[in-house]
């Protein structure tokens, strides 16, 4: 093939497929997750299971015109909301888009959003907005989604009924904010079941931002 990934980064993508299958954040072939390297996206193929794509299978896509570039295999199939982020958001090297049980759960009620209730989530993941149902694998999908992640004040999307969208400057960041998001939601959930959800407190969220061990954290997250 003409474009190669590299050693490393096949290592991280496989790594993170590998996780996000183990910690059922997706079942069967659901999910897709992509990473940019100069004017290419690499993404998953569709009508895979992420824990089963092989180092040759990862699919490059022109991000200008969207041609793929792979001899046999086709993109994922929500290859365009990919695309548009990637052409918008010029911060954002890595997508992972998944379907974590528990966030779907919750957000697929009168909950539009899950509350800050512990640190990692106000430091590593911030607000979270969300959009309502749209058919999946659609450009109505992906128009959707980019009107709201077009801003670079969110690194992370609630699909209602559907599932989860995060963006890093590279794929362990976007990575981490899906795990962290799934456990909030896992937090949410026990809290109301056993009492009444305390969310941490406007003050309490900007003490968190201004810490300085904080800043050192993400520097590193961003370096990736
Ligand atoms: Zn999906």
């Amino acid at each position: 093939m003409e474009y190669l990934l590299s050693k490393d980064d096949v290592l991280k993508l496989s790594y993170i497929s590998q996780k996000i299958v183990d910690k059922q954040l997706v079942v069967g072939p659901g999910g897709n997750i992509s990473i940019r390297t100069n004017n290419i996206m690499w993404i998953s193929p569709s009508g895979f299971a992420l824990d089963q794509i092989q180092e040759d299978q990862w699919v490059p896509v022109q991000i200008h015109n969207g041609q793929s570039l792979h001899p046999t295999l086709r993109p994922s199939s929500e290859i365009a909301m990919h695309l548009e982020i990637y052409r918008n958001r010029k911060d954002i090297n890595a997508i992972v888009h998944t379907h974590p049980p528990i966030t779907i759960g919750i957000i697929s009620t009168e909950h539009n959003e899950i509350p800050a209730m512990f640190p990692d989530f106000v430091a590593l993941v911030g607000k979270v907005p969300f959009i309502e149902y749209v058919v999946p694998c659609s450009t109505e999908l992906a128009n959707s989604v980019i009107n709201i992640l077009q801003d670079p004040a969110y690194n992370a999307l609630y699909l209602k009924n559907h599932g989860l969208i995060t963006l890093g400057t590279n794929i362990m960041q976007a990575y981490y904010r899906t795990e962290i998001i799934e456990n909030a939601a896992k937090v949410f959930w026990v809290s109301k079941t056993v009492g009444t959800p305390r969310a941490l407190l406007e003050h309490e969220i900007q003490e968190i931002l201004n810490l300085e061990a904080e800043k050192y954290r993400q520097k590193l997250l961003e370096r990736g």
